[in-house]
């Protein structure tokens, strides 16, 4: 699978920050992560820092699938609202996974400042509503996450236009947001992690995964084996290959970026990343150096070659938009790009074992708008798992959800 194409800013901006070693020697480990992006990173450095070993096998360079195409709005809000997911799963589970998205916010923060400059930086988030009448289905949404103790303001069609310069029928502003450098911080991820004894490979294919009584062997490209306890497949929107049966849909987001923008012209956009009702949905941030970072209009397009020629195409229609929502906005996109995701039909993501590949093969899918976050709580349940305790969103998270058992 190409996940991206186009220039993805992040590879743009930091360059092969650091090249691992191949894997061409038989070799064991108690876990390996296979999968070099965010997810991976986040997880191999949750085991790392509690004293598991970890070895990691990455096939192309790290941190070079979709964790290079994020535009990395860092979000406790799930693209399926909180109400829907409590008509759906009850509201203690709904109000758990939010609060979880909530607290992996606040997680990596705490990383970000142990990693060093990974461009982390806490953000407002703006949601506003697209059309006249996704105003009373917002404001009810609102009222439902007050109600489980989620802080938020709801802004009047006034107040939108004196804050933030645009037009909208009224929007959910809330404080618990930010952004990072999901590229770099994937990089510094893994040095810590290799720092703290573990193995980082790049350049290492999984071929072949079999379960075996007392753990998992691995058939590597170069025809080398890699033995472990625990297997966790962190391979993005391609961890779906390992899987009997599909459990979610793989689409297409565009992207761009601008040149740096004058503080002035960006006013609070600097500090308030701002999506919207309509799916799919338009979505932006800025960048520590003023720059805006704009997705969205998704397509089902997943053949590399067409979702290529529409990189460019797609960008302006984005950058025009934005300029309707501010007519003295000069956008010019920069760098532009396009990456595979993949979106379950809940909004939520699936952490762990699959029945029918046992109980020491997890699977590390945080599919969805927010799935860094996801990765980070991920990280967090997996490890449970692996030392055999119980974790509040294990279940909810889980295969059982989904009819593949
Ligand atoms: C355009 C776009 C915008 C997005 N915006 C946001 C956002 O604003 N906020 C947010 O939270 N999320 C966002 N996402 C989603 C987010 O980027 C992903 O959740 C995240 O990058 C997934 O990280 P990952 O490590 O799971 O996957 P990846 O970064 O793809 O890493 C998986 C790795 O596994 C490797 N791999 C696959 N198969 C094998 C194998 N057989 N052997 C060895 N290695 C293998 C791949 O090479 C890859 O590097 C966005 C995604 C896209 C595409």
């Amino acid at each position: 699978m190409d996940l991206k194409s186009g220039y993805p800013f992040w590879a743009v901006k930091n360059g092969l920050l650091k090249t691992f070693p191949q894997l061409n020697r038989d070799h064991q480990s108690e876990v390996v992560v296979m999968g070099g992006g965010i997810t991976g990173a986040l997880i191999a450095d949750e085991l790392s820092s509690q004293g598991h070993h970890v070895v990691v096998v990455e096939r192309r360079d790290i941190g070079w699938g979709s964790s290079a195409a994020s535009t990395a709005l860092l979000q406790y809000e799930i693209d399926t609202h909180m109400s829907e997911l409590a008509k759906r799963y009850g509201e203690a589970d709904a109000v758990k996974a939010y609060r979880a998205c909530a607290d992996a916010i606040g997680e990596l923060e705490a990383l970000a400042a142990g990693l060093g400059d990974v461009d982390f930086e806490r953000q407002q988030s703006l949601y506003y509503a697209s059309r006249e009448e996704d105003v009373l289905p917002i404001k009810e949404e609102l009222a439902f996450r007050r109600q489980n103790g989620f802080l938020a303001t709801w802004l009047e069609r006034e107040e939108v236009l004196s804050e933030y310069g645009f037009v909208a029928p009224g929007a959910i502003l809330t404080q618990v947001a930010a952004s990072v450098d999901p590229y770099r911080m994937a990089y510094q991820l893994f040095e810590r992690v290799a720092a703290a004894g573990g193995e980082v490979y790049d350049r290492t294919q999984v071929e072949r995964i079999k379960p075996e009584q007392q753990g998992v062997s691995l058939h590597l490209s170069g025809g080398t084996t890699l033995r472990c306890q625990h297997l966790v497949i962190a391979a993005g929107y391609e961890s779906q290959t390992w899987l009997p049966d599909s459990v979610a849909v793989n689409r297409s987001s565009y992207a761009f970026i601008t040149d740096p923008l004058p503080p002035e012209a960006l006013g609070k956009l600097r500090r308030t990343m701002i999506w919207e009702s309509a799916r799919p949905y338009l979505y932006m941030r800025t960048t520590r150096d003023g720059r805006l970072l704009v997705g969205g209009d998704d397509d089902d397009e997943d053949i590399p070659e067409r979702r290529d020629a529409r990189v460019l195409e797609k960008a302006q229609g984005l950058a025009n938009k934005v300029e309707t929502l501010w007519p003295d906005l000069a956008i010019n996109p920069t760098f532009s790009w396009a990456g595979t995701f993949a979106e379950t039909d809940d909004g939520l993501p699936y952490f762990g074992p699959c029945q029918a590949l046992g109980p020491r093969i997890l699977f590390a899918m945080a599919y969805g708008g927010n799935g860094i976050s996801y990765s980070m709580i991920g990280a967090k349940l997996l490890r449970a798992l692996i030392e055999g305790k119980t974790h509040p969103l294990a279940e909810l998270f889980s295969f059982k959800r989904h009819t593949l058992q």
